[in-house]
């Protein structure tokens, strides 16, 4: 069955990042809780932990009992209705208790079907903020180094201008302006940690790079503490404060990109929590609906929204055919009462203490750089490449289902993971590492 599946999908169907005959997927035949049951291009069928929460979104593992009820009781009332004049129970609500959880001052809501709709949105947005202040010149963006905000062509322009894929577009990615990645940093007793003069340093460029270009400048914008597909770095929140006062004393909007920090995942709501700061904008995305359907936001402050009613166009120019999708919406707001009443808080704080535990032996590898944890989130970082299809296929054959990418091998378990799945991850990927790399 899984041997057909695979074999019928091979050479038909694109999958992310990989040539039509790459190497061979492996087909899902069914999903629940923390498990997923996958069958191999050979036969083989596996039993496997999900490590990876479907790229961050499932975190709430798979065929949760309050998310299918809220999927099925919204279909059975409507599952989509255009949000150009129209409006109903799920958007309205899902706004409400976004703006409820959101850092303070984030008032206003744009649904998108994607995070990188959302950022697109967003950039967007802080073009038109900086018309609507009578600064039309200013259009272009500040981004890190080492960032990544998603695939379409303005997100693109702001992902890390080498290993994004600025490279192959060279007449079409908008050209912005990069800081370094901000200097790495640990937790030691529940916080982060970083060297001070590093963040001194860094801050330094960060001051110097806005005074020279502010009045070409619309926004800052990164990822918050922790920069993801770019290369799991987790930075110091120094960094992210001082970005916040640096655009502020400039004229110069922060744009938060939580689509995959956001709630809970780096153990507080919104990684800008970190840093104690409030973005003038926010995206998020990924685990908004627990993984179920493809739905992101943008939140704004109403200051930024005023400025929009007030110009002369008034409105935010963007509007998508599944603009509030109600069949996402209300998933999301299940998910969102989940976080609660599950107490995502205990969840998080568990998995990164069973983490920091289950991957330290992997750390004793020759093959092993770093290992780091921050949150839900583990990370084995290596010296060299990872080689992908042999430690995912070694991780499955310890019940692991892992995706590393370059050279780290990382994992953000569904926040119902218990002590034994967060054992079984860490030990999956010691063994896979220890057999494919040494
Ligand atoms: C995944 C991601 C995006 C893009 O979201 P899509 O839903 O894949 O378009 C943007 N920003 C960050 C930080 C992400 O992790």
């Amino acid at each position: 069955m899984s041997r057909d599946l695979i074999s019928r999908d091979r050479g038909l169907l694109w999958h992310p990042y990989a040539p039509l005959d790459g190497d061979a997927p492996y087909a899902v035949h069914g999903a629940s809780g923390t498990r997923l049951s996958l069958g191999a291009a050979d036969g083989t069928q596996f039993e496997a932990v999900d490590a990876m929460s479907s790229w961050w979104s499932a975190v709430h593992g798979y065929r949760h009992p309050a998310l299918d009820r809220a999927l099925l009781d919204q279909a059975g009332r409507f599952s989509h209705v255009m949000f150009g004049g129209l409006t109903h129970e799920p958007a309205v609500q899902l706004a409400e208790r976004l703006v409820a959880l959101a850092p303070e001052g984030l008032d206003h809501v744009f649904f998108a079907d994607s995070g990188s709709v959302s950022v697109e949105v967003a950039l967007k947005l802080a073009v038109q903020y900086q018309q609507g202040c009578g600064r039309p010149e200013r259009t272009q963006f500040l981004a890190l180094r080492g960032g990544y905000h998603g695939d379409t062509f303005a997100a693109m322009s702001v992902c890390d201008p080498v290993d994004g894929m600025h490279a192959a577009f060279p007449s079409l990615v908008a050209r912005q302006r990069f800081l370094p990645r901000p200097p790495a940093a640990r937790l030691v007793g529940g916080e982060l940690v970083a060297d001070p003069a590093e963040v001194a340093a860094w801050i330094g460029i960060l001051e110097e790079t806005v005074g020279r270009h502010r009045d070409e400048l619309a926004a800052i914008i990164v990822e918050p503490v922790l920069q993801g597909a770019g290369g799991m770095h987790v930075y110091a929140p120094a960094a992210l404060a001082a970005a916040r006062r640096v655009a502020s004393e400039n004229g110069l909007l922060l744009i938060c990109d939580e689509i995959a920090t956001g709630f809970g995942r780096t153990g507080k709501l919104f990684a800008s929590e970190w840093a104690g700061v409030a973005p003038d904008i926010m995206c998020v995305g990924k685990a908004l609906t627990g993984g179920y359907l493809t739905l992101a936001a943008m939140l704004c402050s109403a200051g930024v929204a005023a400025v929009i009613t007030g110009s002369p166009l008034r409105t935010l120019l963007h509007g998508p055919t599944f603009m509030a999708n109600p069949l996402a919406c209300a998933v999301a707001c299940a998910s969102l009462e989940l976080l609660a009443s599950a107490g995502w808080q205990e969840q998080v704080a568990r998995i990164g203490a069973g983490l920091a535990d289950a991957l330290a032996p992997a750390a004793g590898l020759a093959a092993v750089r770093d290992f780091r944890v921050l949150g839900a989130v583990g990370v084995v970082e290596l010296s060299a490449p990872v080689n992908v299809p042999a430690v995912t296929r070694a991780a499955l054959e310890h019940g692991v289902w892992v995706r590393p990418f370059r050279n780290l091998i990382y994992t953000m378990p569904p926040y119902i993971s218990t002590s034994q799945d967060i054992a079984a991850i860490g030990a999956g990927i010691h063994a896979a590492v220890a057999q494919v790399h040494g």
